[in-house]
């Protein structure tokens, strides 16, 4: 599954935010390492301030919109035609 990438409100940059249950509109960041911050083989795992925040999704807080047919009644040629 593609997360989408939002922008982390401490550093940033882009990362990935995945979905939170009973919340469509939510999303929260990934883990992420602070900017500059050099990895030492062993030593403290140092998170980003916005790691794990909840940011709004783009584009999912709309309503759910129900196609409408747009014909009323059944099609011509379902019809019977012993009635017309
Ligand atoms: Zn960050």
């Amino acid at each position: 599954m593609k997360l989408p990438r939002m922008e982390c409100p401490d550093c940033g940059r882009p990362i990935a935010a995945g979905p939170v249950a009973g919340r469509v509109s939510k999303g929260r960041l990934w883990r992420h390492d602070p900017p500059g911050q050099a990895r030492t083989p062993g030593g403290p795992l140092v998170s980003c301030g916005g790691s794990l925040r909840l940011v709004d999704l783009p584009g999912r807080n709309r309503q759910l919109e129900i196609a409408v047919p747009t014909t009323a009644g059944p099609a011509a040629e379902d019809r019977d035609p012993a009635l017309f």
